[in-house]
């Protein structure tokens, strides 16, 4: 059972793993922001260089569990 109108869903932000409206009043969807959507187009950029070397910070297992 879920309570969010069928128009309007959260979403996980790519770039920044938040959340994001996807929706059509949400241009830059299925990221949270137009920033997120520039951010990714620079990540996708450094991922066709091989740059894969680090491991993220951002990839908190903690955020999964708050839902
Ligand atoms: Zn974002």
């Amino acid at each position: 059972m879920t309570d969010a109108p069928f128009r309007t869903r959260i979403v996980r932000c790519p770039t920044c793993g938040g959340e994001a409206v996807y929706a059509l009043g949400n241009p830059c969807r299925p990221f949270c922001s137009p920033r997120c959507k520039n951010n990714d187009f620079g990540a996708w950029a450094s991922e066709a260089y091989g740059v894969e070397a680090k491991p993220s910070e951002d990839d908190d297992p903690d955020a999964d569990a708050i839902t």
